[in-house]
């Protein structure tokens, strides 16, 4: 019957969801699969609070070794043809294929993420970045050539950066190594990559692929702390350019160690994105919108649908149809991973979001309208959580919580709205809710955002720019422009004379 082949198919994923794939902990140096020599550290499993594996970290002997190795590599890998570069990344994203269940799994394991939106999100979306700039590559052209100066022709290359360093953040392992390496590569630099050191396990799997099909040195994989092994690399004079998808503290420190080398940084930082919802928005989208995006990872993601302004005509009927969703949200455990919600990455991360909360509902305006609790069993969840009657000047709708907290904001006049939404020091994303779309796009035209979605939230595409404004950084991830961000224009100019 239909029922027993459901129940066999969920059956059969529990099994696969509960099968641990092969867990790898050895760096990728100079084309060799390496112990790391430092310290070892605990990879924990934020779904039940145990110890999944023990990485090793690099040494900083280590670390020198591999920005050796990558300057050595860099003379020829910078000489190759883009077309030989997008070989390598066709292969890498065809080895990410190949491995996508046990990838997958990985990323579920270290991330605590649901089994189902890794294999459908987090997979697809990192293999499809290597196709993307494999592609992009092979278009990207130098500039003008013209004659400026009588008898004299100019010319200009567009040449690699050198020797980049990646550093990576925990939301998302895999997605962030490839907006990482992937540009990089097709650039022509060659790169040191660090992940978070919450989260190495997925790159740590796809590092003796990156091994067979890059040459010696090209890609360097470092586990370690940002202390450490980070800042090692950041004030290092041989590494060329720094970048980072991180919180704001880490970019300014980077800032300030890259400034004594000169380096070039990309910084993708945090955000608070706005959600600006018009009386004739099409409640129902808006509603799923939210639910979805606002809570996607937990809300731990840059561009979460968190910061929502509600016009007052629609405001009290989203607030209560939202809040009703939003409690219908489940937690994804070992054995429920077709459920939505994640726990957080750590202890501390929930205990930051869980006392965001107790200081905003210590505040008489503000009113729970679901969750706000932390999740007593094993795991870091915390409840998903709508607070409304939040103000603009109140600590939860300025900073960035980084968990499933979503706030509503009632406004009047559509420039209120967007004066409050440009009111942050962010500027990532952000959205625009109705049906009107003169009014959408007049509104998107004054957010000061990266991104603006009208009518939907959080959908990126490889082929265009992510990346932010004001303290959410500078430099963009994703599309042509990310190539741009990692290489360098260098004019030519030849002098030929008039003779003829
Ligand atoms: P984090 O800044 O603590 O760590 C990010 C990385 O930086 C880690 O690999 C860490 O080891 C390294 N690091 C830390 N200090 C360093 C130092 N002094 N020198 C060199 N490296 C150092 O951030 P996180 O907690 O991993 O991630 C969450 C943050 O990332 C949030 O603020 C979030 O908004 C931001 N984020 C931004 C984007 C984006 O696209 N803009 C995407 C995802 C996450």
């Amino acid at each position: 019957t239909e029922e027993q082949k459901t129940e066999k198919k969920r059956a059969s994923k529990m099994s696969s969801a509960s099968s641990t794939p092969t867990l790898h902990a050895e760096l990728l140096i100079d084309g060799q699969l390496v112990i790391g020599e430092g310290p070892a550290e605990p990879i924990i499993n934020p779904a039940s609070g145990e110890t999944l594996a023990s990485i090793a970290e690099a040494s900083i002997d280590q670390v020198e070794t591999a920005i050796r190795a990558a300057n050595r590599a860099f003379t020829s890998w910078s000489r190759t043809t883009p077309a030989q570069r997008s070989t390598a990344l066709l292969a890498i994203a065809d080895a990410i294929e190949k491995r996508a269940d046990s990838l997958a799994r990985l990323e579920a394991l270290n991330c605590g993420k649901p089994l189902h939106l890794a294999r459908q999100d987090d997979v697809p979306a990192t293999a499809d970045v290597f196709r993307f700039f494999a592609g992009a590559v092979r278009c990207q052209q130098g500039q003008l050539a013209g004659e400026y100066i009588p008898g004299h022709t100019s010319l200009v290359r567009r040449d690699p950066v050198g020797v980049v360093a990646s550093i990576a953040p925990w939301n998302y392992p895999l997605m962030m190594a490839a907006w990482k390496i992937a540009p990089a590569l097709a650039a022509g630099n060659t790169l040191i990559f660090k992940p978070s050191e919450h989260t190495p396990l997925s790159i740590l799997a796809l590092a003796p692929a990156l091994a067979e099909i890059l040459p010696p040195g090209v890609i360097n994989i470092l586990c370690g702390g940002g202390d450490s092994v980070g800042s090692h690399l950041v004030g290092h004079p041989k590494v060329r350019m720094v970048s980072l998808t991180g919180d704001i503290v880490t970019g300014q420190k980077i800032l300030q160690s890259a400034a004594r080398t000169l380096k070039r940084t990309h910084l993708e930082l945090g955000g608070k994105a706005p959600v600006i919802v018009c009386n004739d928005a099409d409640l129902g989208a808006v509603v799923q919108g939210i639910r979805t995006h606002g809570y996607y990872n937990a809300g731990q993601d840059c561009t979460a649908a968190c910061r929502i302004y509600a016009q007052a005509g629609i405001h009290d009927r989203l607030v209560a149809e939202l809040g009703d969703a939003v409690a219908s949200l489940r937690f994804a455990r070992k054995r429920d991973q077709d459920n939505e919600i994640p726990p957080l990455i750590s202890a501390r991360q929930r205990d930051r979001v869980a006392s965001f909360v107790e200081r905003a509902l210590g505040q008489p305006h503000i009113e729970r309208v679901t969750g706000a609790a932390v999740h007593s069993g094993a795991g870091y969840y915390y409840q998903p959580t709508l607070l409304a009657g939040c103000k603009q000047q109140d600590e939860i709708v300025q900073r960035e919580v980084f968990g499933p907290v979503v706030t509503v904001t009632r406004f009047d006049e559509l420039t209120q709205a967007v004066d409050w939404a440009n009111d942050s020091e962010y500027g990532l994303a952000s959205s625009v809710w109705t049906q009107n779309l003169d009014k959408a796009m007049q509104v998107a035209a004054r957010l000061q955002y990266g991104c603006t979605w009208i009518n939907t939230h959080f959908m990126l595409a490889s082929e265009m720019p992510h990346g932010g404004l004001k303290r959410s950084g500078y430099g963009k991830d994703l599309s042509s422009d990310s190539l741009q961000d990692y290489s360098v224009v260098r004019h030519i100019m030849a002098r030929h004379g008039e003779t003829l």
